[in-house]
C-alpha cells in the first residue's frame, strides 16, 4: 500500500536529487558491500521527506562494488572498469528500491544504460512525471559514459528535473577550510559561494560536477547523513552541513 503524503510543515526544498555514494551502504564490520540495517536506516530518512510530500530523486553511487579507477591497478581497462562501476550502481539502485517499496514507498528505476528487463530507460518527461505522481526516481547507471562520476550524474539529473538542490549525503557534516581529520582547528562553512569553493580549491563535489552546478545554478548541500533525521532536517530548511550556492 502506498504511503499517504501530506505538507504540513514548510518545506524548503520541493524537489530534490540525493546523491548516495555506494559506500554510505558497507558494513563497517563484515565489510559486505550492502548493509541491509544501514539500508533501512537511509530508505526510512527518505520515506520521511517523501511522506513530507517532497519529490525525490536518488543517484546511487557503485563505490561499494566497483569503481573504473581501482580497477586499471589490476589491468582492466579503463572503460570496461568504468561500465562495471555504472552497473554496480544498478544493484545498489535496485536494493534501494526493494527496500523502498517494503516500506510502501512507491518507486521508479531509471538506467542510462538500456537493461529493459531490470529498469525503465532515462527518459526526462517521465522521470519528471514519476515526480509528480509522487514516485521516488532512482536513477541509475550514472551518466551512461565511462570517464564520469556518479556525482556528475548527480548534477546532470539535478539540472535536467529542476532540483531545487543536489543534496550530497556524506560521512562528514560539510566543507572545512582544511581536512577535520587531521586539523583539529579546522573549521565548517555554513554557507559557500561556488567562487569562494573554486578559489580555495575546496572538494566539494569533483570538477565536472561542480561546473555542472555552478553553470546551471545548482545548490549543493554537503551534510553527514548519520546526523539524527539528517535529510528531514535539510529539506526543512535547518542549517545543516553546507551549502554552496
Ligand atoms: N561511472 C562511470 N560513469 C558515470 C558514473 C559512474 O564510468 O557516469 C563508474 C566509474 O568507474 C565510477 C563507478 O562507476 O568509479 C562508481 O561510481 P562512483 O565512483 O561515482 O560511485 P560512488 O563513489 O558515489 O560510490
Amino acid at each position: 500500500m502506498p504511503t499517504k503524503r501530506s505538507a504540513t510543515q514548510p518545506i524548503k526544498y520541493k524537489r530534490i536529487i540525493l546523491k548516495l555514494s555506494g559506500e554510505v551502504l558497507r558494513s563497517a564490520e563484515t565489510g559486505d558491500p550492502i548493509d541491509w540495517n544501514t539500508l533501512e536506516r537511509i530508505c526510512r530518512q527518505v520515506k520521511e521527506i517523501h511522506d513530507l510530500g517532497v519529490e525525490v530523486g536518488i543517484v546511487i553511487g557503485g563505490g561499494n562494488i566497483f569503481r573504473g579507477i581501482s580497477g586499471t591497478k589490476r589491468g582492466v581497462n579503463r572503460t570496461t572498469g568504468d561500465y562495471m562501476g555504472m552497473l554496480a550502481t544498478v544493484i545498489n539502485g535496485l536494493a534501494f528500491m526493494e527496500c523502498l517499496e517494503g516500506m510502501g514507498v512507491v518507486t521508479r528505476v531509471q538506467s542510462s544504460i538500456p537493461m529493459d528487463q531490470v529498469a525503465e530507460p532515462f527518459i526526462l518527461r517521465r522521470a519528471v512525471r514519476h515526480l509528480e505522481k509522487g514516485r521516488v526516481v532512482i536513477f541509475v547507471a550514472g551518466t551512461g559514459n565511462p570517464y564520469f562520476s556518479t556525482d556528475t550524474a548527480a548534477a546532470l539529473r539535478a539540472s535536467e528535473i529542476g532540483a531545487q538542490v543536489l543534496m550530497k549525503a556524506t560521512k562528514v557534516d560539510g566543507v572545512y577550510d582544511k581536512d577535520p581529520a587531521k586539523h583539529k582547528d579546522a573549521v565548517r562553512y555554513e554557507t559557500l559561494t561556488f567562487i569562494e569553493a573554486l578559489k580555495q580549491r575546496l572538494n566539494v563535489l569533483d570538477s565536472t560536477a561542480f561546473s555542472l552546478c555552478l553553470d546551471n545554478n545548482v545548490p549543493i548541500l554537503v551534510f553527514n547523513l548519520n546526523a539524527d533525521g539528517a535529510i528531514k532536517r535539510a529539506v526543512l530548511g535547518e542549517k545543516i552541513g553546507t551549502t554552496v550556492c
